[in-house]
């Protein structure tokens, strides 16, 4: 795995009042790179105000949407969350370091897919189907 930054698209940038939802577009030549299994995280980065800022979402797309797609909880005062939900938008390409993370769950895209009852972050749970 190349633990380096990737450009990627973003492809869609769903919002509402405490969190949004950044969809991007893995191509072709990337699609190795960025496999991931359920429960992996990405790590973006941009530059806010001159300042080189990464921040980890967990992925909340299924390994087979036509988009990965994280989900971005506003926090009051947020640097990245607050530069992310001013200046996101579809089109733009952002800075996003393969999948990582090894606390991952067997993918099974036989099981039904189903919302949890109990209360992970707002924002993951909101993108998920
Ligand atoms: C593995 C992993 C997965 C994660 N997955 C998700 C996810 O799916 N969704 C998600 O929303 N987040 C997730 N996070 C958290 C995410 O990485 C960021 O930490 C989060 O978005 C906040 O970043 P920020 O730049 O907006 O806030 P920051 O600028 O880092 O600030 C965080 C908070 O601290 C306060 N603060 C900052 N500086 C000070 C100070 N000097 N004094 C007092 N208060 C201060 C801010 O007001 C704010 O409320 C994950 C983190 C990890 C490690």
């Amino acid at each position: 795995m190349s633990l380096q930054f990737h450009a990627l698209t973003v492809k869609s940038v769903a919002r509402d009042a405490d969190a949004l939802v950044v969809g991007f577009g893995v191509p072709e030549p990337l699609r190795e790179a960025f496999a991931f299994e359920p429960g992996q995280y990405l790590t973006l980065r941009a530059d806010v105000n001159g300042e080189d800022l990464r921040r980890s979402y967990s992925i909340c797309s299924a390994p087979d949407d036509a988009e990965m797609r994280v989900g971005i909880r506003l926090l009051p005062g947020g640097q990245f969350s607050g530069w992310a939900a001013q200046h996101l938008a579809a089109g733009q390409t952002l800075q996003v370091m393969p999948p990582q993370g090894r606390f991952t769950i067997a993918a099974e895209p036989a099981a039904q897919r189903h919302r949890s009852s109990s209360r992970p972050a707002a924002a993951s749970r909101r993108c998920c189907r």
